[in-house]
């Protein structure tokens, strides 16, 4: 149908053929489904003389009036004059890439130019704006239909490929065989959701008529990349469920016991609820992949302990793997807490260990004397065998990529997967990027925790934060002060915890002050967190090792200096350290004035909510998709067309309209479902082996 190569496409030939190849073109239908990345209409473009704010983002459209490579102090530049229909004048820059510049237009050219805008001494300037050859098309602006504008950078324009020839080649095409586009959603949705048709969509979306039209347009398409995505993590899902796993007790002796008089507390009513999620999962014979979602302290380890002893109770062998040394060191020390006494061997891989210990460890867990390991990654090398893997629960989950996870999993049969988080993910993400797991949900902290008080200070007021840790030391709490560690610095940071552990020393000299920092060695970090654990240490100076996970009801204040520099997420998660106990506990931002809008933003959020789910809502749409979570997706297809941050109801009708599919048809096998499974099948499980795979 659409699948031949773009080759014989007029105006486009071999050599072309091949270099939309290169950008990903291979056939007619992906020359259909190149969007445009902008429109152009007297809407969107602006007039030179009435432009006002330096630096703004900006599209003009008009006529070059000189262009030439003017001869600089240190290098050449390129410079071009445009002029608009409303005769003001912008001048455009170029550092770089001189020589496919100057063959890109030339006196008398009609463009388009998109960059940020520079006001210097009364004149406008663009440097390396984005620009498309108009040339003769469409009269004026006023009048002028909407324009589509394709991606493309200065590569693809050097060699021709200018919105100019895509307008050309994409119009032939939906001229000669816009009636053979395959319908590949059926009626019942269209008319369901009210969608536009498929082929009109594909027309508008290069050629819009109006704005509106270009708007259900837009509509459509995404609507059809979010339905085949979730249809895709659905089938996913299904695959698996489909696979063999490892029948479970959850009424052995021991999980009994552990829930029956190990436990100091009973559980909440959304572990309760989980905890049979699990039960559920494991007792079907099929392998668990589920989710446990709960904010900071909302306590996912006694779900975790629980699971790793469901295991255990039917003669097998579980895997607790978290992200930091830290964070497995404590791990390991309440598992031994709560499940040693009931006659489970615990044991723990770690960085520090010596060769012996360590060489008995793994031929414990060959051998199937030892019940559970707890470890970081350390846990995944080819040197750790199990005699039988059933269990594997990943501590932070986000903090491991989809391989990391999936070599976990090779060490048993088909073992069932626990994977935690703290850190909430968005259902529009959890939809469309985790729309294959199973997910529970612990909304509900433990009984007694009083709300944590957060301030925001800047320097000036530094002196009321440092009451405020003397008082709470004064009543027998702790206190943690973080301070920032940056990549790329590690050095000037160390000096910025390594200044504030010696003020804090002067500054309590009646208590015990500690340092912990990520570059010392595993065995003395895990020194002073234990000796801060049992109270030996009164404040505790750290950089961000202790963001997940560390535990010590006593501290009642964390103190985060230079708060600007961290990420919503990361913040989040360090408050999470305190309001552990009973006491009020109270969290403080130092910042600098000078912070970053974005920065201010984050630090907005923090002060108005604690709820978890709301924050990563917030962290979400502050910094996009692409940058929250970006391990989990590889192995899907990208997104084209729709945003995740801006498309939640489109994302929700998608979802539904999967659910109603599932019912109506599951196996697809319905006359009018033929497009779109052959599309489905063609497009999307194709890519589906490797991503299982991983998963
Ligand atoms: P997280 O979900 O952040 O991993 P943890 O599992 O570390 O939370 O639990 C946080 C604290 O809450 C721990 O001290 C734990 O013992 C305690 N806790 C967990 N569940 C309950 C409960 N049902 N009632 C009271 N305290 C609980
Ligand atoms: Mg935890």
């Amino acid at each position: 149908m659409f699948e031949d190569g773009t080759m014989y496409l007029k105006g486009v030939g071999s050599r072309r053929a091949k270099m939309l190849e290169e950008i990903g073109i291979a056939t007619c239908r992906d020359l259909l489904h190149f969007y445009p990345r902008r429109y152009l209409d007297h809407t969107t473009v602006s007039k030179v003389v009435e432009l006002r704010n330096d630096g703004e983002a900006t599209t003009v459209v008009g006529t070059i009036v000189v262009a030439g490579e003017v001869q600089g102090a240190r290098r050449p530049r390129y410079e071009a004059i445009m002029v608009d229909e409303w005769n003001g004048r912008m001048k455009l820059l170029w550092f770089q890439g001189l020589t496919w510049i100057k063959r890109a237009f030339a006196p008398g050219d009609r463009v388009a130019f998109h960059g940020k805008v520079q006001l210097f001494r009364g004149e406008w300037s663009m440097t390396h704006p984005e620009f498309d050859k108009l040339d003769e098309e469409g009269p004026q602006l006023s009048t002028m239909r909407i324009l589509a504008l394709y991606p493309g950078g200065a590569k693809f324009q050097a060699v021709g490929l200018t919105s100019k020839t895509f307008r050309r080649i994409i119009h032939h095409l939906i001229k000669t065989r816009g009636w053979d586009i395959p319908q590949v959603l059926p009626p019942w949705i269209v008319s369901g959701f009210d969608l536009m048709d498929g082929r009109v969509a594909l027309r508008a979306i290069h050629f819009p008529k109006s704005q509106p039209e270009l708007d259900k347009a837009r509509e459509r398409l995404k609507f059809e990349e979010l339905f085949f995505l979730q249809l895709l993590l659905r089938r996913i899902q299904a695959k698996r469920q489909l696979r063999q796993g490892i029948r479970l007790h959850s009424g052995g002796p021991k999980l009994s016991q552990f829930l029956r008089d190990s436990l100091p507390f009973t559980l909440t009513n959304d572990q309760a609820r989980a905890l049979q999620d699990i039960v559920r999962d494991v007792a079907e014979g099929r392998q668990m992949h589920r989710l446990l979602q709960g904010d900071v302290g909302s306590g996912k380890t006694v779900l975790a302990m629980a699971a790793l002893l469901m295991a255990v109770d039917s003669g097998y062998q579980g895997a607790f793997m978290a992200p930091t040394e830290v964070l497995v060191e404590q791990q390991y020390s309440s598992l031994k807490k709560y499940l040693g006494p009931i006659g489970v061997e615990v044991r723990l891989l770690a960085g520090r260990q010596r060769k012996k210990e360590r060489e008995q460890i793994l031929d414990e867990l060959a051998s199937g004397a030892a019940h559970i390991v707890v470890g970081t990654h350390a846990v995944i090398q080819d040197k750790v065998k199990f005699n039988r893997l059933a269990m594997a629960v990943i501590d932070e989950q986000h903090r491991f990529g989809v391989r990391q996870r999936g070599s976990l999993l090779a060490k048993g049969r088909n073992p069932h997967t626990l994977l935690m988080t703290a850190t909430p993910i968005p259902r529009s993400l959890a939809l469309t990027r985790y729309g294959d797991l199973d997910i529970s949900l612990i909304k509900e902290l433990p009984a007694g925790r009083k709300p944590i008080h957060t301030r925001l200070l800047s320097e000036k007021r530094r002196g009321e934060m440092v009451k405020l840790v003397r008082d709470e030391l004064a009543k027998g709490h702790q206190v943690y002060v973080v301070y920032p560690q940056v990549e790329e610095s590690e050095k000037t940071d160390l000096k910025d915890a390594e200044r504030g552990f010696m003020e804090w020393k002067s500054q309590c000299a009646d208590y015990a002050v500690g340092l912990v920092h990520g570059r010392m060695l595993s065995d003395a970090k895990e020194e002073v967190m234990l000796r801060f654990k049992a109270g030996e240490l009164h404040v505790l100076v750290a950089t961000t090792v202790i963001e997940v996970g560390v535990d010590t009801p006593n501290a009642t204040v964390i103190v985060i200096e230079h708060s600007e520099r961290f990420g919503l997420s990361q913040l989040h998660q360090m408050r999470g350290r305190v309001g552990r106990g009973q006491a009020q506990s109270y969290c403080v931002f130092m910042a600098d004035y000078r912070q970053s809008t974005e920065a201010r933003e984050r630090l907005r959020v923090l002060l108005e909510t604690t709820d978890g789910f709301k924050i990563s809502d917030e962290d979400l749409r502050i910094r996009g998709h692409g940058e929250f979570f970006g391990t989990r997706q590889s192995g899907l297809p990208d997104l084209r067309i729709a945003d995740i941050v801006d498309d939640t109801p489109i994302i929700e009708n998608a979802n539904k309209a999967v659910k109603q599919l599932a019912v109506r048809d599951p196996l697809f096998a319905a006359e009018e479902h033929k497009a779109m499974r052959h599309y489905f099948e063609t497009f999307f499980v194709a890519q589906l082996e490797g991503f299982a795979r991983a998963g």
